[in-house]
Parts: C-alpha cells; structure tokens; sequence
C-alpha cells in the first residue's frame, strides 16, 4: 500500500500517517522527521536545511528527492510506506512518479486532508513537539498527560520554532504556492481522496480507513 499524505502544515498528516502506519504495519516516511533528526545529529545536511526550515521555506529539492528515493528503495519499504510532508512541489512529484515508474510501481493513494486556513494557526500555536522521539501532541485537542513531558519517552515537548504564528504564515502561502497544485496532480493521476481534516483525530482516521479498506 503506497500513500501520500497531502494537506497544509498542521492539517494532520503526521498524526494519520503515524496511525496509518501502525495499522497496515508500513513505515511512516516524514522528511521533516527527517530533517530535524539531522538538525539534531548536527549533520551537514541538518545545518542547510535548518536555514530553510527556520524561515518557513522549502528544502531544496535537490536536497530533498535522493533522500526519499533511498529511503524507500529500502527493504522495509517493500509493501509500501506512508509518505508525510514529501513530494511538497510539482518536481519532488515528479521525481517521485519518475522513480517508481522505472521499477514498474506507481503510488496509489494521495490522501488530503482537508482544513481551512482558519484552523490552521490555531493548530501549530497549539502543537507540542517531543525532538527526541518525535511524537506530537496539542494541548488543547491531544494534551500530555503531564503539561511539558513527553508521554512516549518521557523527554521535554516544545513549541517548535516554526510554528510560531509569524513562521505559520509564511508556511501557509508556500503551501498554497508550491504544494496545493499537488492536488491537482494526483486528482489527474486518478488516485485523489479528500478527508475532511475538521473532523476529530479518530473521525478522520475512520474516514481514511474507510478508504484504504479494513
Ligand atoms: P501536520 O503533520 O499536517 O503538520 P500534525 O499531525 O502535526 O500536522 O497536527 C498538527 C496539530 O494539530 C498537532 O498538535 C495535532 O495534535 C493537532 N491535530 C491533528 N489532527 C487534529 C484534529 N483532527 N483535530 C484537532 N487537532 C488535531
Ligand atoms: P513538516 O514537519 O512536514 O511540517 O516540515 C517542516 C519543514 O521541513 C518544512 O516547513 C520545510 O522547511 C521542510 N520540509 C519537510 N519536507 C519537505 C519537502 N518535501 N520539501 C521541502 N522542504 C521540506
């Protein structure tokens, strides 16, 4: 089962992907995970992309495509894999429908999910980040049970640096910019499902469910 999870920053990709992931036992691929994980390890790949990351912007796509391409040339990804937050823009599209062509393999789900912007501000200002075993929380709508620490490994949650309401702004307009015409390309593709990303977290996970099959 191949997916790409599509949809503006905060609309809940990551919080479906990881209960997809769990449910149809396939990896969950995040290059934001991705990235801060570099970020923290101080690679050299962490220190380029944080430039962008910090800013609101768009990593590269030359620094973004050949790291998913090898991930999911991995074994683990045999039976398919989740993608969250990747492809962000028609040529990371493109190189991904390209990739997988050559291998006789196509993707065959992209899901939206689906929230105005209104509730998008609201979302981030609200969203708690473990940066050590990158679980993620909301205080308001998926609280720790203990206000600041995580409940999976027990490390410090943090308001991450771009999800300050001055980043989220300039994140919204790339993703109407760059990633929304995605939409587009995959409703073209024939593999297009909306979910209304409005819904509660379970809601929207039995909305997906529903369309990936029991
Ligand atoms: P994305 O991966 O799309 O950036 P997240 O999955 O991290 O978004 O969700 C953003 C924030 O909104 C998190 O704090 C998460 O707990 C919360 N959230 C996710 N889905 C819902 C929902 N259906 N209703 C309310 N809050 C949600
Ligand atoms: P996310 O965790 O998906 O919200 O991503 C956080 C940040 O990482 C984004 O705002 C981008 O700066 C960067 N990023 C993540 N995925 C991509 C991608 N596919 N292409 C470019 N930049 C990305």
């Amino acid at each position: 089962m191949k997916i790409i999870m599509l949809g503006a920053p905060g609309a809940g990709k990551g919080t479906q992907a990881k209960q997809i992931a769990a449910k149809y036992e396939i990896p969950h691929i995040s290059t934001g995970d991705i990235f801060r994980a570099n970020i923290k390890n101080g690679t050299e790949l962490g220190k380029k992309a944080k430039a962008y990351m910090d800013q609101g912007a768009l990593v590269p796509d030359e620094l973004t495509c050949d790291l998913v391409m090898d991930r999911i040339a991995q074994d683990d990804c045999a039976k398919g894999f989740v993608l969250d937050g990747f492809p962000r823009t028609i040529p990371q599209a493109e190189a991904l429908t390209n990739a997988l062509n050559k291998i006789g393999q196509a993707m065959e789900y992209a899901i939206d999910v689906d929230v105005p912007d209104e509730n998008i501000v609201n979302r981030m200002s609200g969203r708690r980040a473990c940066l050590n075993c990158g679980a993620t929380y909301h205080i308001v709508f998926n609280p720790t049970k203990e206000e600041g620490v995580c409940d999976a490994c027990g490390n410090q949650t943090v308001l991450r640096e771009d999800d300050k309401p001055e980043t989220v702004q300039k994140r919204l307009s790339v993703y109407h910019e760059q990633t929304q015409p995605l939409i587009n390309y995959y409703k073209e593709q024939n593999i297009l499902r909306t979910v209304d990303g409005t819904k509660p977290m379970d809601d929207v996970f039995s909305d997906i469910v529903a369309i990936l099959g029991e």
